[in-house]
């Protein structure tokens, strides 16, 4: 798993710009699957066929937060628009990539340095409109000439890393290629199913689950389990009750979130299948959303679950998971498939 979340991590893939991440989920799966499908959305659907008696989605969405190019100026620094949720202070000294027409270009997100900096400027928060990406070049000619123009979009550059121990390791988009090295890994590991598998890749999440909304349209499912990352600890000096689930204790099963309330049935299958399959795991209201908001109330409803990886420093650079958390949740989703199957059907 390591080796995939590295390279799928490490890729980049904004939202309305997956192809990169899809290309190498493909590459993973094609011999698995008898079906590999697209919609106008981008969302890449893969269907392993068994009995047409029950249908499940395992949904993950394959964007990530990022950038796209607004304005290039005279002296060539490059303003640019969000996708997705940042916090501004977690914006300034990074490294970014430019997607360009000619190609990857890399560049800076400078801050003025505290030589120069007034004693009311350090106080100031930050905003996205005072950030200008800064690629060492002198005017906004040199810039075109790399093919950078308005629309591009811009991943932040960082690469993969293990810290304290071979299973904690950090990078970018972890949210959500997490859940997306989980349920490739799932695909591959599910043989000959007495169920029909459609293993979905969502697009477009971070900006309103609107991939999730057409790719759960256009199938019927009987039950549908989105795996996404979520907000874990410890962070040092947060509330006990902001943070309440830990990286290294297992997949959480989201009780509430946004835009979704997890129901009875659907969360005594989820715990009979952790319980069963003796992993840890824990429970927590999310104060974000993810696809589950879209797909629970497609068309007459459909029993949804959300299984959430814990993930410090989330929706930054430098997030953390637990591989453990990852196998975990390889396990709970697919015992929650078959205990699901008897119940639901
Ligand atoms: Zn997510």
């Amino acid at each position: 798993m390591k080796q995939l979340l590295k390279k799928l991590s490490e890729a980049p893939g904004v939202s309305g710009n997956e192809s990169r991440i899809k290309e190498i989920i493909i590459g993973e799966i094609k011999n698995y699957v008898d079906e590999i499908k697209d919609d106008s959305m981008g969302n890449l659907i893969t269907i392993k066929k068994g009995s047409d008696k029950f249908r499940v989605m395992i949904a993950a969405h394959m964007d990530e937060i990022g950038f796209m190019v607004k304005h290039i100026d005279d002296k060539g620094f490059i303003s640019f628009e969000t996708i997705g949720g940042f916090d501004p202070r977690s914006l300034g000294s990074q490294r970014v990539r430019i997607h360009s027409s000619k190609g990857e270009i890399l560049g800076v997100i400078g801050l003025k340095p505290p030589h120069i900096t007034t004693p009311e400027e350090k106080d100031k928060a930050l905003k996205v409109e005072d950030l200008r990406i800064d690629l060492g070049l002198n005017s906004r000619e040199e810039v075109e000439n790399l093919g950078i123009k308005a629309g591009d979009s811009i991943t932040r550059d960082i690469s993969f890393s293990e810290l304290g121990k071979e299973n904690i390791v950090s990078c970018k988009s972890f949210d959500n290629r997490a859940g997306c090295t989980v349920l490739t890994e799932l695909i591959k590991k599910i043989k000959n199913p007495d169920y029909t598998l459609y293993g979905v890749f969502t697009t477009q999440e971070e900006v309103g689950l609107r991939g999730a909304k057409t790719a759960a349209y256009g199938i019927e499912i009987d039950f549908a389990i989105i795996i996404d990352s979520t907000t874990a600890g410890p962070i040092p000096k947060t509330e006990a009750d902001k943070v309440t689930i830990s990286i290294g204790k297992g997949p959480s099963i989201d009780l509430m979130d946004r835009g979704f309330i997890l129901n009875e049935k659907v969360k005594d299958i989820l715990t009979k299948a952790a319980q069963d399959a003796g992993i840890p795991y824990q429970t927590h209201i999310s104060g974000g959303s993810t696809d589950a908001a879209a797909v629970h109330i497609t068309k007459e409803g459909i029993p949804t679950a959300v299984i959430s990886i814990p993930s410090k420093y989330i929706h930054s650079t430098v997030e953390i998971v637990d591989l453990n958390d990852l196998e975990s949740t390889l396990i709970l989703t697919i015992k929650a498939i078959e205990i699901a199957k008897n119940k639901l059907k």
